[in-house]
């Protein structure tokens, strides 16, 4: 019998309400996650992908709740996260942590080094003496490749890099078991990218860490996650092992995102799908397939009228498309 997922989200739901006129009234809805679910494996990588504005950073926030559901649930290590009290939400907090995209704005300037990683250890009772605080923090500043003398400097004093290092640091300290990487990798150079990657990858090795890795890239995620969830506008379109969807994509959006993937071998040419239009905003999803005022092959009297549900095609593949 397979043990169940350290992770499970059922039917996750965000809408934002947008208010207007002198009364402030709800004058509409943002659909920002519709309907989403997923399982997450003790020590494996989701990789979510899409482009901006299609829910996945909100799925992330919701799954902490850093941000409120509508609906759904979540359910964490067989502790439903949806369902927690607040002090329940505090313990849960420790073993879920966040390395946010802009370690510029995600580190407090006034802060030093050691303050922001060290914060962590004092909230959740980790560490009490001042010296024992220093010698984690030393530690962990070791871990992620920095210097324990860093730990008296400021943030500014870094570079980006280093300081997406902080920010791993800071989510390390509370030793948690799930880490949501929201486009932890994207304002970085690509060199800077694949250093942080790897660092990610023997962190996720020595401590057993599970991750949800969020990208707006394709390319990002194919040798960081086991599994690939790609969402438009809200939905998870598609979702497979890491290679199967790389190696068999079956979602019209999944196949043009792919297409723009460059392949490392100049001998194979790939074809590439250039979208017609923009993702249509939120506030007003198309109905039907949300993907179909933008799909190649959309069907007319169907693709616009009915929701497609994910599908079973392969042990593991789900895609909701009513053509494929
Ligand atoms: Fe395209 Fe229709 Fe499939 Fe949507 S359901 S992806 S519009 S073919």
């Amino acid at each position: 019998m397979t043990a169940p997922a350290l992770l499970q989200v059922r039917n996750l739901v965000k809408q934002f309400p947008v208010r207007g006129g002198l009364l402030r009234r709800e004058v509409a809805r943002v659909h920002a996650v519709d309907g989403v679910s997923f399982d997450v494996a003790a020590g494996r990588t989701l990789g979510v992908v899409g482009e901006s504005g299609c829910g996945k950073s909100t799925t992330g926030r919701c799954v902490l709740r850093l941000i409120e559901p509508s609906a759904g649930e979540v359910i964490f290590d067989g502790c439903s996260v949806t369902g927690a009290g607040r002090r329940e939400l505090r313990t849960l907090a420790r073993r879920m942590q966040i390395v946010f995209q802009d370690p510029y704005a995600s580190l407090d300037p006034r802060m030093t080094v050691g303050a922001i990683v060290g914060e962590g250890l004092v909230i959740h009772g980790l560490a009490r003496k001042h010296r024992e605080i220093e010698q984690r923090v030393a530690q962990l500043l070791e871990t992620v490749g920095l210097q324990p003398d860093h730990m008296r400097r400021y943030p500014h004093e870094f570079s980006g890099g280093q300081r997406q290092r902080i920010g791993i640091a800071r989510a390390l300290a509370v030793e948690p078991r799930l880490v949501v990487c929201d486009e932890a990798v994207s304002a970085l150079d690509v060199s800077i990218q694949a250093q942080v990657i790897n660092l990610l990858e023997d962190l996720q090795e020595r401590f057993g860490l599970t991750y949800i890795f969020i990208a707006h890239d394709l390319s990002v995620v194919e040798h960081t996650s086991d599994r690939v969830a790609v969402m438009y506008l809200g939905r998870i379109v598609e979702i497979a092992d890491a290679r199967e969807l790389y190696t068999n994509p079956r979602h019209p959006y999944t196949e043009a995102l792919l297409s723009a993937v460059p392949i490392p071998d100049p001998s194979v040419q790939r074809r590439r799908i250039v979208l017609q239009g923009d993702v249509p905003s939120p506030l007003a999803p198309p109905g039907g397939c949300h993907f179909h005022p933008r799909c190649p092959i959309a069907q007319k009297g169907l693709c616009d009228r009915e929701r497609p549900e994910p599908r079973t095609i392969a042990e593991g593949h789900q895609v909701a498309c009513h053509l494929r």
